[in-house]
């Protein structure tokens, strides 16, 4: 165990299971002394959720449904009395209707967009904005995006128009934040499966085309992206804010694999 985040606290958003990106990213921070608390959705979620903080030995474990204000209220203010303030925030939460995460992007419902940007985008805003003010010694908050903000990614559909909203909120956040000395980034990960993921129609498919054409021929892991936030939400990235910083074993670089057999 190191020492990166010893003394810091924070919470951490959208644990549904062990092979969450937030639980990846939890074990990383807790492996280097971070306190952490824990949010989760609905009870079922809940029963799943609460082993996994036990192992960490988190302290709080707290229901929040992101599209009720009221419960992200009360997640911040419990914090709030009972540590007086945090030091991090990740926010690993993201939904749209998996009957609209196939077809064609221009038949999204009303609905289905609105619902989709306020869980996948604005409660990032939302939770920013409660947490900022515990942060009074300065702190750093991440989120998880995907590389369908920028370029098209079959079936991503509306979630690729809602991760561009949150990679746009990043910005604005790092600029509303940066004077306080609180640091706003987002790691976009490469294709995992996970339970979001598998509501992508043919994620399987994204997953063996990135492994057979991205730089480094494979994957990443959930252990992987902690990795980088653990970077992000530590000092040693005190520099660093408004970053996207990609995760996806460098498959954004590539415009057209380079394939072996017409290496020279
Ligand atoms: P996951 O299913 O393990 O986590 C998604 C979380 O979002 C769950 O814990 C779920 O409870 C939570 N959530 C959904 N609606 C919510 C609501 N209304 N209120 C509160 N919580 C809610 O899947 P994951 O892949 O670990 O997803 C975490 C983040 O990473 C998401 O933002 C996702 O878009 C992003 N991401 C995932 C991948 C991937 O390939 N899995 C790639 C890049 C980015």
């Amino acid at each position: 165990m190191g020492q990166l985040m010893q003394g810091k606290r924070g919470l951490v958003m959208g644990v549904a299971n062990d092979h969450s990106i937030g639980w990846g990213i939890a074990q990383k921070l807790s492996a280097e002394g971070a306190t952490l608390a824990f949010t989760y959705q609905g009870e079922a979620f809940g029963r799943r959720v609460k082993p996994l903080a036990e192992k960490l030995g988190a302290p709080f474990l707290l229901p929040c449904d992101v599209e009720d204000s009221a419960s992200i209220d009360a997640v911040f203010e419990a914090l709030g009395n009972e540590w007086g303030g945090i030091d991090f925030l990740v926010h690993a939460i993201g939904f749209s209707d998996k009957n609209e995460l196939k077809g064609l992007y221009a038949d999204t419902s009303r609905e289905n967009f609105i619902r989709t940007m306020v869980i996948s985008c604005y409660s990032f805003t939302e939770c920013a904005r409660k947490a900022a003010p515990l942060m009074t010694g300065g702190g750093a908050m991440i989120t998880l995006t995907y590389a369908g903000s920028v370029r098209i990614m079959p079936n991503y559909n509306v979630m690729g128009v809602a991760k561009a909203g949150l990679e746009a909120s990043v910005r604005y956040l790092a600029s509303d934040y940066g004077p306080k000395n609180i640091r706003v980034n987002a790691i976009s990960a490469g294709p995992i499966r996970t339970l979001a993921g598998a509501g992508i129609a043919d994620s399987r498919q994204m997953l063996s085309y990135q492994q057979r054409n991205s730089p480094l021929r494979r994957t990443v892991t959930i252990d992987e992206v902690g990795g980088s936030a653990l970077y992000l939400l530590s000092d040693l990235s005190s520099g660093v804010t408004g970053e996207i910083h990609y995760v996806d074993s460098g498959y954004h670089i590539v415009s057209m694999p380079v394939l072996e057999e017409l290496r020279r």
